[in-house]
């Protein structure tokens, strides 16, 4: 059984202005332990069907099921990260990391070691007590990925999360990425623009398009990664 299933999805908003058909149609099962990048021209219905995966949206037709249910609200299993890191600008990073845990009511101790031992996988050790306005953009959003991992979903979606940041930085986030992917095997989706990291992280390369839009291309990689 996949871990998640997404089955003849449709998505309309409906605003003011009139209806926008966001997604027409789209199916995927992504299998516990994938790592699923999805690609398409801006607007093709990305950031919407991964919204409606993670629970913040909710389909107008069709169904989403993750762990043999069907997804109605944000859960546990479930972390995300998105363009921009979001943190709390008054927290500190570890607070940052630690929100998760207070949102979903956990015991913060047992959370705080865990906190710290992501913060150090991704090199920010000496910076748990900085305010965000103290990091740099690389290092927002690594707090944002240590956050999302936090509560140990079992599914980590990510929106664009690197493409606010310059080409250097970026390649080293891919690393840092595939470094703490190795540790904690998630299944990913992955929304992203550029077909190099793409290549570079996934298993499995969706592509959104046409109008309105639907899949149109899901293909296995199946070459062996460096
Ligand atoms: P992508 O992530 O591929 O760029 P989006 O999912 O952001 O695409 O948007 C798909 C379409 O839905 C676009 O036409 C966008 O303007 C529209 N859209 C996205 N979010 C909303 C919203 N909250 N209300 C109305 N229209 C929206
Ligand atoms: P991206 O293409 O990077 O996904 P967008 O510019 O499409 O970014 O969307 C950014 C945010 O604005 C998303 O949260 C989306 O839901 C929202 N949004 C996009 N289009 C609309 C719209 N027409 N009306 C309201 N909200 C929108």
């Amino acid at each position: 059984e996949p871990l998640v299933s997404v089955a003849n999805v449709q998505k309309t908003y409906f605003t003011r202005q009139g209806q926008v058909q966001a997604v027409a149609s789209a199916s995927i099962n992504v299998a516990r332990g994938e790592f699923v990048s999805l690609l398409g021209p801006s607007g093709c219905g990305k950031s919407t069907l991964l919204m409606m995966i993670a629970g913040l949206e909710r389909p107008t037709g069709g169904s989403i099921v993750l762990s043999g249910t069907e997804v109605k609200e944000p859960r546990r299993e479930i972390g995300i990260i998105f363009q921009d890191a979001t943190l709390l600008p008054w927290k500190s990073a570890l607070d940052n990391v630690l929100f998760p845990v207070r949102i979903l009511k956990l015991p913060i101790e047992p959370y705080r070691r865990r906190a710290r031992e992501l913060l150090a996988m991704v090199g920010l050790s000496d910076f748990e007590n900085k305010k965000p306005s103290q990091l740099s953009g690389g290092m927002r959003q690594r707090v944002a990925i240590c956050r999302a991992l936090i509560h140990d979903p079992d599914i980590l979606l990510m929106d664009e999360p690197f493409s606010a940041l310059d080409a250097i930085t970026r390649d080293q986030m891919n690393v840092a990425l595939s470094e703490i992917l190795e540790t904690y095997k998630k299944t990913v989706v992955f929304v992203t623009h550029s077909i190099r990291e793409a290549a570079f992280l996934s298993d499995r390369v969706v592509v959104m398009g046409g109008r309105p839009s639907t899949i149109v291309l899901d293909m296995k990689m199946s070459f062996e990664r460096p």
